[in-house]
């Protein structure tokens, strides 16, 4: 079977990277979600597991020296990381696998996997980030005024990815995404490697 692609997604925190991303997995089948480790605290509504391995610092710290990251980087003052081993046996059972991980990760990411493709979404404007971040109503006035600040910092990062989407309209962001999965199906290696039967026949005498 031939492997999948893993596909790195950055944003600043609220421009609606895993609401796209969560959005496309059950319209889309074969794609798998890389959950990351964090050691923030858990935010109403979130599932040990499902969202993020909640942890400690000193579990965190101990998984770094132990190796177990394919990336780590510290976001808003916690850690956040990327078990290698999850994402290897993800892509080993040919699914597409999606990161969504800052873009200091990203860079550790690329220079281990230069095959990566790297997507980065942006909101409209500042006032529509600020509105997504009070809506979204899981974090306090503080921790919003830091992600607004370190949003420009993380925005300014855009030109290291190969893909750029805007998120104004969601459907229209969702289907611009669906779009880059499907298109890197359509490779010819990877469709060689799927219709390797068919091609056989086809071309054989
Ligand atoms: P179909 O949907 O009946 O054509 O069945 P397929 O076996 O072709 O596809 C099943 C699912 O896998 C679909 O949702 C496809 O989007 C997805 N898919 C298609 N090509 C690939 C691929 O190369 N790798 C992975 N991981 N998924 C794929
Ligand atoms: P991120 O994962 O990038 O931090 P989220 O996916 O949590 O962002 O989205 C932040 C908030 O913005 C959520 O409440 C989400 O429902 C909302 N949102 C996402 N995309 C859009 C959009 N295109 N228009 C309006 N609101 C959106
Ligand atoms: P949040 O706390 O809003 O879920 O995420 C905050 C930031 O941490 C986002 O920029 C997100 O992309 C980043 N992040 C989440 N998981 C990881 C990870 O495993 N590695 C890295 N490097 N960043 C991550």
């Amino acid at each position: 079977m031939a492997q999948g692609s893993l596909y790195i997604v950055s944003a600043p925190s609220g421009a609606g990277k895993t609401s796209l991303v969560r959005a496309l997995m059950e319209r889309m089948g074969g794609l798998a979600f890389s959950v990351s480790h964090t050691t923030r605290p858990m935010r109403p509504g979130e599932q040990d597991g499902r969202d993020y391995h909640f942890v400690t610092v000193d579990t965190f710290e101990a998984m770094i020296g132990a190796g177990e990251f394919l990336e780590h980087a510290r976001v808003f003052d916690n850690y956040y990381g990327t078990s290698l081993a999850a994402v290897q046996a993800q892509l080993a059972r040919g699914e597409d696998v999606f990161l969504d991980i800052d873009w200091q990760g990203a860079r550790q990411v690329r220079e281990q996997l230069p095959e990566a493709y790297g997507v980065f979404i942006l909101p409209p404007s500042r006032a529509a980030l600020e509105s997504r971040l009070q809506g979204r109503g899981q974090d306090g006035p503080e921790v919003i005024a830091r992600r607004m600040r370190d949003a420009v910092s993380e925005a300014a990062h855009y030109d290291e990815y190969d893909y750029l989407i805007i998120n104004d309209d969601f459907d229209t962001a969702l289907n611009e995404l669906g779009a880059i999965v499907t298109s890197a199906r359509l490779r010819r290696p990877r469709q060689a490697a799927r219709h390797a039967g068919m091609l056989a026949e086809l071309l054989g005498d």
